[in-house]
């Protein structure tokens, strides 16, 4: 691995790199760091204060897991509570009611409501086999009606026509009642926005809310509003009970700070993600990979956790005993490395952990070639003699046109295969359980 993407992931592990604990001097430099992603992620200030003080609780004179350094730990920890704020597992929109189950949106003008009305009811209707029934509740813009009508339509659904000098609540109680006669599972009621929050809207929502008795009040929000988000987040969540968010326009190149700062304010789960204008853009939110985004590392984290920890710390203690007592480390440790680099799903897969930012950077390494490279060095040792592998001293000329042969390589790439494990088996001996980095870099070619 070499280049851009190798660079900054040494790097990252150097800087991860610390004492034996966490401690209230070398977890306050580290914080720092996460402050500033986090307020670069837009989220807002006093969430992002609270957030800081339960990792600091959390991560103060926390012993360091086995052979994970502090930073490493600390980065665990920053990003499990990230996610576990922005909830945990999957959740589902709720429709145990008796039919027809209603959902109510909620939000602000240009929020995305129409549009995710009309997702949600391609999203019913599709993958839970429902029939729906949209209207719409915004009688001063006769334009949403409409817009709304040619959603659903497009959606599969059906939609209950409403006009400009009907009253809301008159219109959405005529909406459910037809629904119940005509036996639809769901009615979405999609209500007017204004620009900003305003008295009359709240009290116009809030009666919808009484007479309509939802069973999912979903607050749909901009991801792009940013630092806002939080006051509108307040506003409604003091007016409704609410039961979900909808966090539109992730495929924005916001790093998604309000799904933290909404989460925390209205203590809702956030249901769904809206990723594109399409009405099959509608995403079931995930916390972790989100989490991910925020800190602006992407996978970063768990990529750097997999290969410095997980996969290989025991293996590599193993490696480091087996030296010391004096059996050599041999083609056959080699080619277990090789496997776990396989097992961890080759190069390119974890390429596809990093960050968008990262990607284009990496996108001039080849790492399909670089997983093939893998793939030869396994079939060059399985064409070994177990004597060889353990003893590959003995492979000289002749021995190495067979193994070539056998592995459908070139006797150059065999040649390589040896020089390298011989760094390696210069690289464990000075091994003590670390230099495991350096380890897997040699390996990745
Ligand atoms: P409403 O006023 O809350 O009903 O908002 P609309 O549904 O009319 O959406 C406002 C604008 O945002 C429209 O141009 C939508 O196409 C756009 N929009 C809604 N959701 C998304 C999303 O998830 N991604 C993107 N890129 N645009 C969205």
């Amino acid at each position: 691995m070499a280049s851009a993407l190798a660079d900054k992931l040494t790097r990252l592990v150097k800087e991860l790199r610390g004492q034996a604990r966490i401690t209230e001097s070398n977890v306050q430099d580290m914080l720092r760091e996460v402050r500033m992603a986090l307020l670069e992620a837009d989220v807002a200030l006093p969430v992002v204060r609270d957030f800081i003080a339960r990792v600091k609780d959390k991560a103060l004179g926390q012993e360091v897991l086995g052979s994970l350094k502090p930073g490493q730990t600390l980065v665990g920890i920053v990003n499990r509570e990230l996610a576990a704020t922005m909830g945990q597992g999957v959740a589902d929109i709720n429709l145990a009611a008796q039919p027809p189950a209603v959902i109510l949106m909620a939000g602000l003008q240009g929020a995305g409501k129409t549009t995710t009305t009309a997702k949600l009811a391609k999203y019913l209707i599709e993958k839970r086999k429902k029939k729906v029934l949209t209207v719409s509740g915004d009688v001063y813009r006769p334009a949403a009606i409409e817009q709304l009508q040619t959603v659903t339509r497009q959606a599969g659904g059906a939609f209950f026509p409403s006009l400009p000098e009907q009253k809301p609540l008159d219109i959405a109680l005529a909406a459910l009642d037809h629904a119940r006669k005509h036996y639809f599972d769901v009615l979405l009621v999609d209500t007017a926005g204004r620009l900003a929050i305003d008295q009359a809207m709240m009290e116009e929502i809030k009666a919808l809310h009484a007479a309509l008795n939802p069973v999912e009040t979903l607050f749909v929000v901009d991801a792009m509003q940013g630092q806002d988000a939080i006051n509108t987040a307040r506003a409604f969540r003091e007016a409704l009970p609410l039961t979900g968010i909808v966090l539109t326009k992730l495929d924005g190149d916001s790093r998604g700070g309000a799904a933290l700062s909404v989460r925390q304010i209205t203590g809702v789960p956030i249901k769904f993600a809206g990723v594109s204008e399409k009405l099959d853009g509608l995403d079931v939110f995930d916390a972790e990979r989100h989490a991910g985004r925020i800190l602006g590392m992407g996978d970063i984290v768990a990529l750097v956790e997999q290969v410095t920890a997980g996969v290989d710390i025991e293996a590599a203690q193993k490696l480091a005993a087996k030296v010391k007592s004096g059996n050599g480390f041999d083609l056959n440790d080699f080619l277990s490395q090789i496997r776990q680099m396989k097992q961890m799903g080759g190069l390119s897969s974890l390429l596809d952990k990093l960050p968008a930012q990262l990607m284009a950077k990496a996108g001039a390494l080849d790492m399909d070639r670089a997983d093939k490279d893998l793939r030869h060095k396994e079939g060059i040792i399985q064409s070994m003699t177990p004597l060889e592998r353990r003893k590959p001293e003995l492979i000289k000329a002749t021995r190495k046109r067979r193994i070539a042969h056998g592995a459908g390589v070139h006797v150059q790439e065999v040649n390589r295969l040896l020089k390298e494990f011989e760094q390696m088996q210069g690289m464990v001996k000075k091994m003590k359980g670390g230099g495991l980095m350096k380890m897997m870099k040699t390996m990745g070619g």
